[in-house]
């Protein structure tokens, strides 16, 4: 019997897909560096489908492939093996919110969006928020404990998630933390499951906590000469305002960010980076704070140039410069990058790979960008034009090694938040030692002793 048949025995027959188009749009992520082969893909609408599905999977020995939103950018979601992808789009339902708790219980498939709409709805906040919300969903979020603009400030989706109800590898459900604020009892096996990749288990319902809404907030873009002052402005900013985003990109991504939405430059000097500077307007007098920060980062000569929005449309248009460097970039085959080291050492990591990339890659037009105030960095290797795809992502391979290579010596992270998937699993051991990895098995043996919840992936 095929698979889709004895999936149609097990979920009903609106459940299940296996033409053709179907395999290809389900079983791959936002990354396009694998070619998608999954056998059938699987809607569950219950917890009891998830595990009758897990259940099928270690009979058969068929693995299976969690899928949210398929916004990942570490090929983590992508089946490329004859797996079941496992979708979570027909469980998007929020289910109940307390107000005392301020936390609201949903199904994993419920777009991040959705939950930021409804925390305004309740006159609450919710922070994670990036630039694929509108399509990425709360279990992949939770699956790569994703990071985004507000981290500097309200931390990653880890701190959000109140409590997991998860189905492990062996078909086994867990509610885990019930969102108790306090719980001292032993390993917080919550916390294994954010960032897991869903090499471990099912999220099939998640306890999501919300916030006191921030004060009405401004925003200012700088331009600024080099990325050392970057971080002086950086330093400056957390001392003199109350700080919610501090992000960067350069001149090259401006300039595709302008073809593609097609808006004015916003400053009239073109200049190498910028600078967004986000943060509250606590009380009426702190519009000064933000103009002095803009005067002394000048009088310092760390500041070209700069504009503070005036009007909402301002605000965000300056934001859009930033959240859509990713999709006007998009059309050029990005070979993308996302990594971190810790903040004092960014400036002279930064020297470094700036240096080894126009040495040794003069060719290559690369675009900078990221939550540099998390010392997060995205860099984006664009493909020439008359450069095959196979031929370009092997060469961006070998810039990945020397890059790697000095993350380990200034002992940074290959992955500050896009997980680590199919795409960096290589990589891997240039941040994490090989006990690290070795006691990482061995938790996933626990968990999922067949080896069926996305197998091949972190490690
Ligand atoms: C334009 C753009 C901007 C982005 N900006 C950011 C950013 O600023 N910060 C950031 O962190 N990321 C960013 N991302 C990456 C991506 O949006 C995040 O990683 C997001 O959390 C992925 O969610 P998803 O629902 O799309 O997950 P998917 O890509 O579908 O899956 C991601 C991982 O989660 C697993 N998974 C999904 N659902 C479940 C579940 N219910 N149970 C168990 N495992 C599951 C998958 O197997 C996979 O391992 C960006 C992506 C794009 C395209």
């Amino acid at each position: 019997m095929s698979i889709e048949k004895e999936l149609k025995n097990i979920l009903k027959d609106d459940q299940v897909l296996a033409d053709s188009e179907s395999l290809k749009h389900y079983g791959q992520d936002w990354t396009r560096y694998y070619e998608p082969k999954p056998s059938a893909i699987a809607f569950p609408k219950t917890t009891e489908d998830i595990v009758a599905l897990v259940n099928f999977a270690r009979t058969t020995k068929i693995a299976l492939v969690p899928s949210g939103g398929r916004t990942g950018l570490s090929s983590a979601a992508v089946a490329t093996n004859n797996e079941i992808v496992v979708s979570f789009e027909k469980m998007n339902q929020i289910l109940d919110f307390d107000s005392m708790d301020q936390v609201v219980r949903v199904q994993p498939g419920v777009i991040t969006q959705t939950i930021q709409e409804f925390a305004v709805e309740k006159g609450l906040y919710f922070p994670v928020d990036f630039a694929s919300k509108g399509s990425s969903q709360i279990g992949g979020n939770i699956a790569t404990n994703a990071g985004g603009v507000k981290v500097l400030r309200y931390g990653l989706t880890r701190n959000w998630v109140g409590g997991l109800k998860v189905v492990t590898g062996k078909g086994e459900v867990l509610n885990l933390n019930k969102s108790l604020v306090k719980n001292a009892s032993g390993y917080d096996l919550m916390q294994l499951f954010i960032g897991s990749e869903g090499t471990l288990g099912f999220i099939a319902e998640a306890e999501i906590k919300m916030c006191r809404p921030p004060y009405p907030l401004q925003v200012m873009l700088f331009a600024v000469p080099n990325l050392k002052c970057i971080m002086k402005i950086y330093e400056m900013a957390k001392k003199q305002l109350s700080l919610t985003a501090f992000e960067m990109f350069s001149e090259v991504a401006l300039k595709y960010v302008l073809e593609h939405s097609r808006i004015a430059r916003p400053l009239p000097e073109g200049s190498p980076y910028y600078v967004l500077v986000e943060g509250e307007l606590i009380a009426e007098s702190t519009t000064e704070d933000f103009v002095k920060l803009f005067e002394d980062g000048v009088n310092h000569g760390w500041i070209d140039d700069g504009i503070i929005a005036q009007t909402e449309t301002q605000f965000k248009e300056i934001w859009s410069m930033r959240e859509n460097v990713a999709e006007s970039v998009a059309k050029f085959t990005p070979y993308k990058n996302d990594i971190s080291v810790r903040l004092s050492r960014v400036p002279d990591f930064i020297t470094e790979v700036d240096n080894l990339l126009k040495n040794d890659y003069p060719n290559f037009e690369i675009v900078w960008f990221g939550h540099i105030g998390d010392g997060n960095l995205h860099i984006s290797i664009l493909k020439p034009d008359d450069w095959k795809k196979e031929k370009f992502f092997e060469a961006c391979r070998k810039v990945d090694e020397h890059l790697y290579a000095t993350i380990q010596k200034f002992e940074g992270s290959i992955s500050a938040e896009h997980g680590v998937g199919l795409a960096k699993k290589a990589f891997l051991h240039f941040t994490r030692s090989n006990q690290e990895v070795e006691y990482m098995r061995l938790i996933k043996k626990q968990f999922d002793p067949d080896n069926i919840m996305n197998p091949g992936k972190i490690f």
